[in-house]
This record gives C-alpha cells, structure tokens and sequence, in this order.
C-alpha cells in the first residue's frame, strides 16, 4: 500500500496479516514449544543466525503480532511485550544500565516506578537521580554524570497529571549523548506520538487504556531505532561489543536499528522472563481494536467532568490539562492537540477527610485501584498506591494528601455527573 495507514485502521487491522486459509482473527498460540526437522535448523535460532521461534520463554507468535501493531501505532522499528508494565520500565532501564551505572528521571512519575528505580534498582548498583519536569534545560542537565545511560520521564505522569515536554527532555538527553524513554501510557499513542518529538524509546502499561477493560496485565516497550548506539559506543558496551553468550555477535553490528528489542529478547527474557502470556496478548489486541474510539470517548466525558468540578465552589482544584487554564494547557495542546487521556486529578475544600468521604459516597464510580479502563473509578493515592512514600516524596512527586484521582470511563457523562453531584451532596 502506497500510503501509510491511519491510526485507526492500525488499531483493527495492524500486526496480523493472515495468509490464504489462516484463521482472520489472530491465534493463540498456546505452546510453549515449536517444532524444527533437524537440530541444525535449532541450533541456528540459539546462534541467533535465524529469527523463529523455540520457546515463550523468549518470543511467542501470537505476542509479535500484538507488538508489532503496538510499534506501528507508536511509529516505532521494533516492540515486545512484557508481563507488566513495571516489567518493561525495568527492562526498558536494565537494557542499557548495569551496577555502576546511573540514570535521570522526571520525578513526576508512577509510584511504581519510583519504587522501582529508587529502591529495587539501587540494589542492584544503578542509581537515580530524580528532577523537577519543569526545571531549566541547565538544571536537568546538572544531573548528568560521566556514567549516565539515560533520561526517562512519563508524557502524562500518573497521578499528577503533569505533562512532560517531550522535545525538552529529548534535546537534554541527545546533548548528553544518551537516549530518552518515554512512559507513554496514559495518553497512548492514539493522543501522543513520543517519537514525533525526538523520544528514542517508549514504554507502556499495557494493563491501561490499551487492554481498556480491565482484564489482563502487561506491558511493552517499542524502539524508534533512531538512537545511534555506536556512536556513544563506550557508553553502551552491552550494545556495541561481542555477547559471549552468544557466541560473540555484537547486536548493533548484527541486528543494525532491531539491537536494542533483539539484546532484551536474547537476554533478559532469556535470563529474567517477564514474556506477556500469550492469552493475555489475546485479551490485549481485541481492546486496543478499539482504542481509537475509547480515547476519544474518555477524553470527552472527562472534559465535562472536569469542567463541572471547576466550578463546584466545594472542589478546591482541579488538575486536568484539556482545560484552558491548567499549567499544563500549552503543553498539551502541543503534544496531545486532540485530548489528553481520561484521568483527572482534583481535591476537595476540607483537605484529605473530606475527599475520602466523597469517595465513600460514590455509587456508580467504584473505587479500584486501577485507572484508565471503561468503567470510571477513583483511587486515593496517598492511602493507597503512594502509601510508601514520606509527605516530601508525595509532594515531589506532585501528589498532594488530598488528591483524588478519578478515572473518567467511557459510560454515559450525564449519568457520572449525577453520581459525582450526590456524593458531593452526601
Ligand atoms: C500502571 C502504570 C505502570 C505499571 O504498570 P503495571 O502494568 O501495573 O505493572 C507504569 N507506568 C504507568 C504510567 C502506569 O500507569
């Protein structure tokens, strides 16, 4: 096809392609194992000589096909799935870090996250050193060190609703000579394209708006392929010089812009696991079949809502950057121009007592500790998913102790504002 396809049609029809007799719809390739006619042909998939299948452990079928149309979304030369998507930011890290090493990142993000590049990985001798978002190119870049591998940050952070100026991190990163991640899960790549604006590698929970029903956990990261590699050679020698586990191939040599999701593949999945199970690739492509039309219904309803809490003289702030006066507008006016995504921050006059009340009130929102699926639903992160972090920690990371998250689904916006005016009432 001379044209590249729309998102849209990416979304329905994007990663499978069934030759003549296959099934239309994509399989489940529930094995484990795959079958070869000689121990040659095996022996050339262990050498990574031939690309095909030998165990779930590394790659399954019904995986690919699911990743690909994720990599076509994104725009991006390469993907794979993961179990979770804490599974892919630490694989998305580990890929290029090792102990000794050390990494930037946006202290406005997922409390997950922070646990795991703050805590776990500092055990495994990689360090982190967390910046303001909104800090001058000059104090970002401050944190730099010689041993410095990467910049990472989250282009709507979760729960704060801060939205990342992409072309900012991207240009801090490359005058680093190192590649910038993007978490890019909340607005998905139907509302944000990270690659467009120099992101070299993206990351998702796919347990989000991409499932968007709330049924399987996982992950992925997607390579733009646009980072070169060999050019910051000593920085990356896991990339750029021979795995012996491999019979010393280099990956940047062999596999040109396919090295880095080829190295986590052949190693870390190898060595960690952590692979999406193939039912819950299933269970990923039949929603973001229809992503495109979820996001758009998410970001309307949560515009109304957003604009009904403004106005309640009961709510004392609201954090939603699809509204005009939010910090946030112009960013995401600029990366985002058709909606954010369907997540709204929001306290309430009475501080923290008060907004776990409304909370309780609630009939048709649940409170769940999910976010960013059909059903609305509202969490508490100070008593819940932040819970570890001190009062400092919660306010770094823009979580105020009042701080309602809601949830915006895709039901009927009247019948959601109902229930949100008589919990307010309650
Ligand atoms: C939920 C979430 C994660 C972690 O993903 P899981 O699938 O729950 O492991 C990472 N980043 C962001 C932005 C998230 O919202």
């Amino acid at each position: 096809m001379s044209q590249p396809l729309k998102p849209e049609t990416i979304c329905v029809q994007g990663g499978w392609q069934p030759k003549k007799g296959e099934p239309r719809v994509l399989p489940i390739y529930q094995s484990t194992t795959f079958k070869y006619e000689t121990t040659e042909q095996m022996a050339r998939l262990f050498d990574l000589q031939e690309s095909g299948y030998f165990y779930t452990r590394l790659q399954n079928p019904t995986n690919d096909a699911v990743a690909a149309k994720i990599a076509e979304l994104e725009g991006g030369v390469a993907a794979m799935l993961t179990s979770s998507g804490q599974a892919a930011n630490f694989y998305a890290v580990f890929n290029i870090c090792q102990a000794g090493d050390h990494f930037v990142c946006s202290s406005a993000i997922y409390g997950g996250t922070f646990n795991l590049f703050g805590v776990t990985m500092k055990k495994l001798g990689i360090e982190v050193t967390y910046v303001e978002p909104d800090a001058s190119e000059e104090e970002i870049g401050a944190a730099f060190r010689p041993n410095t591998k990467l910049l990472f940050g989250e282009s709507i952070s979760n729960p704060s609703n801060v939205v990342l100026d992409i072309e900012k991190f991207a240009r801090i990163a490359h005058t680093h000579g190192v590649p910038l991640i993007i978490d890019n899960t909340f607005p998905t790549p139907i509302n944000c394209r990270p690659f467009e604006w120099g992101a070299d590698i993206v990351v998702h929970s796919t347990t989000k708006y991409m499932d968007g029903h709330a049924t399987a956990v996982g992950g992925c990261i997607v390579d733009s392929g646009n980072f070169d590699w060999e050019a910051q050679a000593e920085k990356y020698p896991g990339l750029c010089t021979p795995d012996e586990s491999y019979h010393g191939l280099t990956y940047t040599k062999d596999f040109g812009r396919g090295a880095y999701i080829t190295k986590a593949t052949a190693q870390l999945m190898r060595d960690l696991g952590s692979i999406q199970s193939p039912q819950n690739a299933f269970l990923l492509n039949i929603g973001l079949e229809t992503l495109h039309l979820r996001m758009k219904q998410h970001c309307a309803n949560a515009l109304r809502i957003a604009e009904y809490l403004e106005k309640d003289e009961r709510v004392a702030w609201v954090n939603y950057c699809d509204l005009p006066d939010n910090t946030y507008h112009t960013l995401a006016q600029k990366y985002m121009p058709h909606g954010s995504c369907g997540v709204i921050a929001f306290g309430l006059k009475g501080g923290r007592q008060r907004s776990i009340r409304f909370m309780d009130s609630l009939k048709l929102i649940t409170i769940v500790t999910h976010v960013a699926d059909a059903r609305s639903c509202v969490l508490h992160p100070a008593s819940s998913t932040h819970r570890q972090l001190t009062d400092e920690q919660l306010i770094a990371a823009g979580v105020q102790p009042d701080l309602i998250r809601m949830s915006v689904g895709i039901e009927n916006v009247d019948d959601l504002l109902n229930d949100i005016r008589q919990a307010l009432d309650a």
